[in-house]
């Protein structure tokens, strides 16, 4: 069965999200780990907790994705902001370690100036750091649109972050499909040829996750502007390609269309019918 959920606000705690999800046809969902913008997160509610884990396996809700606060920036010039990001990384594994299987993806950065090496080289040493504490959750790299100095634009930016940590068999990708459509890689025209590459640059065993959103924009715009499933550039064609190939399909799935839950539900619904047609 597709595994497929969508952005879900924490606010209200663990046992809202997993209810919300399963009423709108969802078995799994993605949530930020704290306000978006930073700043510091809730202690954990522990009996919340507790009532999500066991709703979530009456549920089959078997894995969930935790998402870092998109405004850490792991390679940034200044040293303050980069141990922010590690601290806040921390922080956020700390608490995803009573989560059995929780995945945790973060955005790799922006290099600004500095360029692409020197910001590469700041966010794996962050990972090597992280990777001394032992945390379990597996952390994911998102792929990116290639905005401004983003790093991530293509893969073999996060080969590159993944080669250089020296305990690696914890890290992984996160696909972001309006993100490669916007980085200029082909998912609607030639799907196949993209899954290729990205098993020859980064193996397909380290792809994790699959983000679904269409994208406003064409294809190499560099914009990243999430669309609704089908009505972007993307298209629903391409959308069904995805949900029904064979090295994508076990994949979990998170939409991150601008929705609100009756959208959602209505795209899962389609996602899931075009799936197990
Ligand atoms: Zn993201």
């Amino acid at each position: 069965m597709l595994r497929i959920g969508c952005h879900l606000s924490s606010s209200k705690g663990f046992l809202a999200m997993g209810k919300e999800a399963i009423n709108i046809g969802a078995n799994t969902f993605q949530f930020f780990t704290r306000n978006p913008r930073g700043g510091k997160a809730k202690e954990l509610d522990t009996k919340d907790l507790a009532a999500y884990l066991d709703f979530a396996e009456e549920h089959g809700i078997a894995q969930i994705l935790a998402h870092a606060p998109y405004t850490l920036n792991a390679c940034a010039k200044d040293e303050g902001l980069r141990q922010f990001a590690y601290d806040t990384m921390c922080d956020d594994l700390r608490r995803l370690e009573h989560i059995p299987n929780a995945m945790y993806n973060f955005h790799p950065g922006s290099h600004v100036k500095q360029g692409t090496e020197i910001g590469i080289g700041y966010i794996s040493d962050l990972l090597n750091r992280i990777n001394e504490k032992g945390y379990h959750a597996t952390i994911l790299l998102e792929t990116m649109a290639g905005k401004g100095t983003e790093i991530g634009r293509n893969f073999e930016e996060l080969r590159t972050i993944i080669d250089r940590v020296e305990e690696n068999s914890n890290l992984g990708v996160c696909m972001d499909t309006c993100h490669v459509f916007d980085g200029g890689y082909d998912i609607v025209g030639n799907l196949e040829e993209v899954i290729e590459e990205f098993h020859s640059v980064v193996g397909l065993c380290r792809l994790k996750a699959v983000h679904l959103n269409d994208s406003m924009n064409l294809l190499g715009s560099h914009k990243d502007r999430h669309e609704k499933i089908g009505e972007g550039k993307i298209g629903l064609e391409a959308f069904r390609a995805i949900v029904t190939h064979s090295k994508l399909r076990e994949l979990p799935f998170f939409l991150e269309t601008p929705n609100d839950l009756e959208g959602y539900q209505r795209e899962i619904a389609l996602l899931r019918q075009m799936a197990e047609a």
